[in-house]
């Protein structure tokens, strides 16, 4: 009994802190501008189904990809195991899901075998990570919290899986040993190897059984408190980040609705734009002047350098890396939502995402070629950020670097980028 009211504390406890932070990732969220991507519901679902759920764009690696599936599988299908073991905790009850006879043992073998894949599939991960060190997962900007942070899962996973297969193996021992409760029922076909080096007392078996039942769970709920503060948390928000994808044409960029209101104001006197698109600012200056997708991209990158590795500028020695970009917007973002909860409201601190975070030097390597989107497995648009960000440049600074100055002042004296004037631009159909 006081085992139930234990679980049923720690239980409660995990989901209210876990909907408490969720609530707080939410709020940084919706900091951003408003952008409509409600409509066209059945190609959103579409997406979502091939991007999230079927994984396609993982696939364009296979090795990783495999890898990862097993991962993801093992994470969606092993939760499954979890109601089990919440209901047990809560009941007192041993394997409640064993009614379901066959079923129930096809579950367990099944469960099993995903256990295996997860654990060698993070065992690998660990490797490429910190021995073979894969070239993407190695620049500057993962030193330090992201690196550990990628490790620290990798090694929950294994611990979390480890105790799954010897708290079963622990199971059928007792089961063949016909200790207490511990009926016959489930199909153990990884676990049974563990058998020959379990002790044979029952009472040993017994703690063994539930102190890894125990680090099981406490390891789960504690990992869906920790999910927050981790890139991990893309297990979640890569479901609605697809659903929101950008269904326009690749490389389109947006324009900007408060240009377009000025230019229609110039042309009809009478025209007057919604409140809603009132200009606060062009571009983007701070995250707040981004939209809410731009920072939902942020919270669910996965920080896995798919995009960084076939930037063009990146490849080329320039400053400019996607994923530092996806990561100082999620940075910021925090930042203010810290800000917005210590002081009631957001308070000036004289920071901003432009500068503070990501300098003029990154900005302008970018050539828009499109590669990080293409590439991202869970369509983030780092190049919105950046084209929204050099709008604020431009726009609200006038600051550009002079080979861009110069084009702007051929445009505006010559209606071209070029420096030839108007009159001299077919010159070149003369012969010579
Ligand atoms: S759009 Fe910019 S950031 Fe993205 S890959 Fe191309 S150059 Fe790099
Ligand atoms: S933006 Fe996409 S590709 Fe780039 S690191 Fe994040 S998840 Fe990976």
């Amino acid at each position: 009994m006081i085992g139930q009211l234990i679980f049923a504390l720690c239980f409660a406890g995990s989901l209210f802190f876990f909907s408490k932070n969720a609530k707080q990732i939410y709020r940084n969220i919706r900091l951003g501008r408003a952008v409509d991507r409600f409509d066209k519901p059945s190609e959103r679902w579409r997406t979502m189904l091939l991007i999230a759920f079927g994984q396609k764009k993982m696939f364009k690696r296979i090795t990783p990809a495999l890898l990862h599936l097993f991962v993801y599988l093992g994470f969606v299908i092993i939760n499954i195991e979890m109601l089990e073991i919440v209901i047990d905790g809560l009941f007192g009850t041993h394997r409640i899901f064993s009614f379901l006879g066959g079923f129930y043992d096809f579950l367990i073998g099944s469960f099993e075998w995903l256990a295996l894949a997860v654990l060698l599939s993070c065992l690998v991960f660990l490797i490429r990570r910190n021995i073979v060190k894969v070239n993407r997962l190695q620049s500057k900007e993962l030193d330090h919290w992201p690196k550990t942070d990628a490790n620290l899962i990798l090694v929950t996973e294994i611990l979390l899986m480890s105790a799954f297969l010897m708290m079963n193996a622990a199971d059928l021992k007792l089961q063949l040993y016909g200790f207490e409760h511990f009926k016959s029922v489930g199909s153990f076909p990884v676990s049974q190897y563990l058998l020959p080096y379990l002790p044979t007392s029952t009472s040993t078996l017994y703690m063994i059984e539930r102190s890894c039942w125990w680090f099981h769970i406490m390891g789960v709920l504690a990992f869906l408190n920790y999910l927050p503060y981790s890139k991990h948390l893309h297990i979640i928000l890569a479901f609605p980040n697809t659903y929101f994808s950008n269904l326009d044409p690749k490389g389109k960029l947006s324009n900007m609705t408060t240009v377009t209101n000025e230019v229609k104001a110039m042309l009809d006197p009478s025209f007057t734009p919604p409140p809603s698109d009132a200009i606060i600012r062009f571009g983007a200056k701070d995250v707040q002047d981004l939209t809410w997708k731009n920072l939902l991209d942020a919270y669910t990158c996965t920080e896995c350098g798919r995009c960084t590795a076939s930037c063009p500028a990146n490849i080329t020695g320039k400053l400019l890396s996607p994923r530092k970009i996806m990561m100082d917007t999620r940075d910021r973002a925090t930042e203010v939502g810290h800000n917005i909860k210590k002081n009631g409201g957001f308070v000036e601190d004289s920071k901003s995402l432009i500068d503070n975070y990501i300098s003029r030097e990154e900005l302008w390597a970018c050539t828009s070629c499109n590669a990080c989107v293409e590439q991202c497995p869970v369509n983030i648009n780092p190049l919105d950020i950046i084209i929204e960000l050099r709008r604020f440049a431009v726009m609200e600074e006038s600051q550009a670097p002079t080979s861009i100055n110069n084009m702007f002042g051929n445009i505006e004296n010559n209606g071209a980028p070029w420096k030839y004037a108007q009159m001299d631009r077919a010159n070149w159909t003369q012969q010579q």
